[in-house]
């Protein structure tokens, strides 16, 4: 299994870091999890064809997570030579699956050469050979992280979210921990890891590596690393944009 960061950063703009957004590919299946603005540009950056995209897994509906999902019906919609036949799969909770039906449709026709399938996101389901688990977060309405499963690997993404004993669980020794940690401890903010919390997340969880990701333009580096390894004796890094991930 492979994990591809298509955007470490969020809704504010910056240069070096696009909004979130992360590919996970395995031999059988390529899902999109989170697709905020650019991330579909992205995807042919990583050297990746976004028509291959099998599911979205949204996280919550806040725009830097979701917005590019327009652009990616309308690119398998209307992509030159290209006839899709394929389901497209999407995930999430029911404030994406009103998302998807107020915005996304009433923008753009039905697609139809190909389905457009909602899974509710509620606790598990099965995208053969890859099990997803989900998990509520605290962040807004409807957040949620993710658990990725595929021949004894696993990545958990936490979505954006504070800190909660309930994830601990979630991740329980995962082989991977992409997490939210948007701010350094001196500007926490409520509905947000700091890097701190992240390593505590990963230390108890048992995870094996951890990502620093959703990253502020407000400062990054050696503080950033500083506070989760203080709290984490396991591998950290701070995730970059195209940087890719073999589990
Ligand atoms: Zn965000
Ligand atoms: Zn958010």
């Amino acid at each position: 299994m492979k994990i591809i960061v298509l955007g470490s950063g969020t809704c504010v703009p910056s240069i070096e870091r696009s909004s979130p957004g992360y590919l996970v590919e395995t031999d059988e299946r390529l899902f999109l999890v989170d697709c905020g603005s650019g991330s579909l540009r992205q995807v042919v950056k990583a050297g990746r064809d976004f028509r291959e995209i099998d599911a979205v897994l949204i996280t919550h509906p806040h725009p830097d997570h979701i917005s590019d999902l327009i652009s990616l019906l309308h690119a398998l919609m209307a992509a030159p030579g290209y006839r899709r036949e394929k389901d497209l799969l999407i995930a999430g909770t029911e404030r994406v699956r009103q998302f998807y039906e107020n915005c996304v449709f009433r923008l753009l026709r039905r697609p139809d050469t190909f389905s457009v399938t909602f899974i509710s996101a509620e606790e598990k389901f099965y995208i053969p050979p890859v099990h997803v688990f989900t998990h509520p977060v605290y962040h807004s309405p409807g957040s949620i992280a993710y658990r990725i499963e595929r021949g004894g690997k696993s990545v958990v993404f936490t979505g954006d979210t504070d800190y909660g004993a309930g994830l601990i669980g979630f991740s329980e020794g995962a082989d991977l921990i992409v997490a939210d940690s948007s701010y350094l401890q001196r500007d926490k903010i409520k509905g947000h890891m700091t890097p701190g919390e992240c390593g505590r997340l990963a230390g108890k969880a048992g995870a094996k590596r951890l990502l620093l990701s959703h990253i502020y333009p407000v400062g990054d580096g050696d503080e950033f690393l500083r506070e989760a390894k203080d709290a984490f004796i396991g591998d950290v890094e701070i995730a970059s944009d195209l940087m890719e991930l073999e589990l």
